[in-house]
């Protein structure tokens, strides 16, 4: 008897039609949203696109994906599914399309880690300006949602690094009709729920996490939000620090819990409109995200065309939380997914484990069971109501906030449940780990983060350990807002203290 995941690999039904033909199969003669991405389409909920095409068609909509469009040929691939009953959805990918392709010195990358066998070259540069400038010269009518990481952090004038320039919010150069920013399934399922209620795409202006052109001079605010008005585009251009001031008021209101504003800006005769954001996920709406029915495999389309390297690298992973409370400065993460840790309960993490034991080349061992930072794992403010007004970008920097609760206990028991599962031998830790919040104000370990340690390093560690350190220069350090090296020494030394205890050589 075929396995499950066999099934899955031979039969194009569990998946999203990616031509016309299969969607024939499944007997629809149009669909309702046609999603286009850069990516090669896997069916995991590591990847943005599966999941928001499974967020909406859980709620009842007919999706058909075109993973890796040709932008270059008659554009077949952009006209093959016709005109969609509501829209086109559009993502660059996983990954913004320029660190997609190029090296931090520039260079041409020669593979790509999002399509088959690792090539190049399956997607533009720019890929959502490239996309929509497509879909809206071919079908003018037909509104375009965008959203993904490239999309989300362009959404308001920022230095693309590519060019070396200031470029204006993304929604200028797409003219995309609304745009989502951060994880997407909460905006997707007001919108479709906006839609059912009989309003269209383009006329969406009330919803949280989304941004759009203001099409009259007067903005639609109906809660009388605060309105923050940045400084425009073209005064950017001329002052930096008018660019940097931006980027402060859209750092602050992107994670405040409560009081969030209305962001606008200028940009030539445009005007962006960023809503503020939605709540953080509540742990069931997440795990209501991840016990969608993904079938956790690349499209079959793919078989015989090479593995796919960012699929290999997490198809025996687990992400058991987002977001990120660290806030450095560099980093896209807690600008993406945002400051608040939302954490999936211990249930749903360990049905996840069940079902990875399940697939056909699984051989006992899980390479990550992580998140952003791996240890934030249920981590939020000891009393919410002052998170709900703090405007701190971190929580551990400069220093460990003393509201926020680091009790490493829940991640040591969830680590020790899915041990116990039966076709379970080893579980890594791949993701980096925050070793300052293992210390308290004094640097010396606290009691949980001291347990939580040991267990790490004796059951967890594939080698080497990966730790979340960037620099070895306090000033640096500070600047990235990361935790002084001393910290890091004295987690070195007791990481070598205990693997001598235990005889291993890490
Ligand atoms: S009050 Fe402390 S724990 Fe809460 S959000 Fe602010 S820094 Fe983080």
């Amino acid at each position: 008897m075929l396995s499950l995941h066999k099934k899955y690999i031979l039969n194009t039904d569990n998946f999203f039609p990616v031509t016309v033909k299969e969607a024939k199969q499944r007997g629809w003669d149009n669909v309702d949203v046609v999603l286009f991405t850069g990516d090669a389409y896997i069916d995991h909920p590591a990847f943005g696109a599966a999941v928001i095409g499974r967020v909406m068609e859980n709620l009842g909509l007919r999706v058909a994906i075109v993973p890796q469009p040709n932008w270059q040929d008659d554009l077949r691939d952009f006209k093959k599914f016709g005109k969609p009953n509501l829209f086109f959805a559009v993502t660059a990918g996983n990954m913004d399309s320029m660190v997609n392709h190029y090296t931090a010195n520039k260079r041409l990358r020669s593979d790509d880690a999002y399509t088959p066998g690792g090539r190049r070259a399956y997607r533009p540069d720019y890929a959502s300006v490239v996309y929509c400038n497509i879909l809206k010269r071919l079908f003018p009518d037909v509104p375009i949602l965008l959203g993904g990481v490239e999309a989300s952090l362009r959404r308001l004038t920022h230095y693309d690094y590519w060019s070396d320039k200031l470029r204006p919010g993304i929604l200028i150069d797409t003219k995309a009709d609304l745009l989502v920013y951060g994880m997407g399934e909460k905006p997707v399922r007001e919108i479709i729920k906006q839609i059912n209620q009989g309003k269209k795409l383009g006329e969406l202006t009330n919803i949280p996490q989304t941004a759009y052109l203001l099409k009259s001079n007067e903005l639609n605010n109906p809660e009388n939000l605060k309105i923050h008005k940045l400084f425009s585009h073209e005064e950017c251009l001329k002052d930096k620090k008018k660019f940097a001031q931006n980027f402060k008021t859209i750092e602050i209101q992107s994670n405040l819990l409560s009081d969030a504003g209305v962001i606008t800006q200028k940009a030539g005769k445009d005007t962006i409109v960023v809503n503020p954001p939605f709540l953080p996920m509540e742990q069931k709406e997440l795990d209501a995200v991840y016990d969608l029915p993904f079938t956790r495999m690349p499209h079959p389309k793919y078989r015989n065309k090479g593995a796919i390297p960012a699929f290999e690298m997490i198809k025996f992973s687990i992400n058991i939380h987002r977001g990120c409370f660290g806030g450095c400065s560099f980093c896209t993460i807690s600008a993406h997914q945002g400051k608040f840790v939302q954490s999936r309960s211990e249930e749903s993490v360990l049905r996840e484990v069940e079902k990875l034991v399940e697939m056909p080349d699984f051989k006992g061992n899980i390479s990550d069971l992580g998140g952003p930072s791996a240890n934030m794992y249920k981590m939020k403010g000891i009393d919410l109501s002052i998170c709900e007004t703090c405007k701190r970008p971190s929580c551990i920097s400069p220093n460990i906030c003393k509201n926020l609760n680091t009790d490493h206990t829940a991640l040591t028991t969830l680590y020790q449940k899915a041990r116990k599962i039966s076709g379970i031998k080893r579980i890594f830790i791949g993701s980096g780990i925050r070793y300052d919040m293992l210390f308290d104000k004094n640097n010396q370990f606290t009691k949980s983060g001291k347990e939580y340690t040991e267990n790490l390093i004796k059951n967890h560690v594939s080698g080497r350990l990966k730790i979340a350190l960037e620099h070895i220069s306090g000033n640096v350090l500070k600047i990235m807002r990361k935790p002084g090296f001393v910290l890091f020494e004295k987690f070195q030394k007791y990481f070598y203290e205990i693997n001598k205890k235990l005889g291993l050589k890490q």
